[in-house]
């Protein structure tokens, strides 16, 4: 991510004003830091002022997100819990408490492919990428004795975590940026702004009135062979339009690991214990932005079929997927056409 940090950096500082139409201003936070990726908010709103506010406001709750479940910090809740939880219970907030409910959840909806319990299988890639020594099978067998939904026992009475196996890990990277995306697009709407659009490292959650009067928010979607690692940079395959909705994009193409020559994604099938291959890109389209990010991790690890199966179940939910490879297609589910801007709506 040392590129992307540089870009943020640059741009921190910058606020975009235009004049919305209808009596309304938009304002767009420029690129900040947030939760090891790069955060961005446009709110609409009646006056710049109001506008400036709700940014403010929905900055803020991404950091008190990343404060409580991040797992680099070890004073927060998931941080306090990857210490202590294989000794005795530990009590987290309501929010990690949920965000830990929703992704069992989605580990039984995705038949184990999404699985926050995958701490020890991303320690070892992330060592292997320091070391450029790829990883043994007996190490991976090792790393999975700890790794399984299953071995993590969560209480909602007394709101505690509990590891049933020494040595076990929790990592809420694929889910906790979409969670904080709902809740800062929650926080600019209490606070006034009558449209925002919430970015955080490629989790998308828009509402309400889009910017210029437009009838839509226009959300890119990266060509992975055009991208570079780790910015926002490259070129577009696709551009959606959404109103209420929530975008989350997945891939091994903007965060990967070079080992031995070898690219190994950042996504980890929890079965194999090796990183996830065939797709380069999955981009989920939902109501919100918890559900589209644990979606786009599961599906990037499930693959062609069973992802789009898995799709096809959920209601109001679409998926678009660019397959890894030379060939590179693009494969949609049945309703995901709608949300594709044609040149000619342009
Ligand atoms: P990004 O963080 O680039 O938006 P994802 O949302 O797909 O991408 O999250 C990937 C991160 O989630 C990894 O860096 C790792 O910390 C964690 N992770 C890896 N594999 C899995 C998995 N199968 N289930 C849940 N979390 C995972
Ligand atoms: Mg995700």
């Amino acid at each position: 991510m040392a590129v992307a940090a540089f870009v943020c950096l640059c741009l921190a500082a910058v606020s975009y004003y235009s004049w919305a139409g209808r009596g309304q201003v938009d304002v767009d936070s420029g690129y900040h830091l947030g939760m090891g990726t790069f955060a961005r908010v446009v709110a609409v709103a009646k006056d710049s002022g109001t506008a400036q506010e709700c940014i403010q406001a929905a900055l803020a709750e991404i950091r008190l997100v990343d404060d409580l479940m991040s797992d680099f910090k070890r004073d927060s809740e998931i941080g306090r819990a990857n210490t202590e939880a294989a000794e005795h219970p530990v009590q987290v907030g309501e929010s990690t408490f949920e965000v830990l409910r929703r992704s069992v959840e989605f580990s039984k909806l995705s038949d184990g492919a999404f699985d926050v319990t995958v701490g020890p299988l991303v320690d070892l890639f992330r060592t292997a990428k320091k070391t450029g020594a790829a990883p043994t099978q007996e190490q991976i067998a090792q790393a999975k004795t700890k790794v399984g939904f299953e071995k993590l026992e969560l209480d909602g009475q007394n709101r505690t975590v509990r590891f049933t196996v020494n040595g076990m890990r929790l990592d809420l990277g694929a889910i906790a940026k979409g969670y904080a995306a709902d809740k800062a697009a929650e926080a600019a709407q209490r606070c006034g702004a009558a449209g925002a659009m919430v970015d955080l490292g490629g989790n998308i959650r828009c509402f309400g009135s889009p910017p210029k009067g437009r009838d839509h928010w226009l959300i890119g979607v990266q060509d992975p062979n055009a991208a570079v690692e780790g910015t926002s940079g490259g070129g577009l395959l696709l551009t959606l339009k959404i109103n209420d909705e929530s975008i989350a994009t997945s891939g091994d193409y903007q965060q990967f690991a070079l080992i031995a020559g070898k690219r190994y994604s950042h996504i980890l099938d929890p079965h194999t214990g090796w990183s996830a291959e065939g797709l380069s890109s999955v981009t989920i389209i939902t109501d919100n932005a918890t559900d589209a990010d644990a979606l786009s991790t599961a599906v990037s690890v499930m693959g062609v079929q069973k992802g789009i199966a898995l799709i096809e179940k959920l209601p109001d939910t679409e998926a678009i997927l660019i397959t890894s490879g030379p060939k590179r297609e693009i494969i949609k589910t049945s309703g995901a056409g709608e949300y594709i801007k044609n040149k000619s709506d342009m």
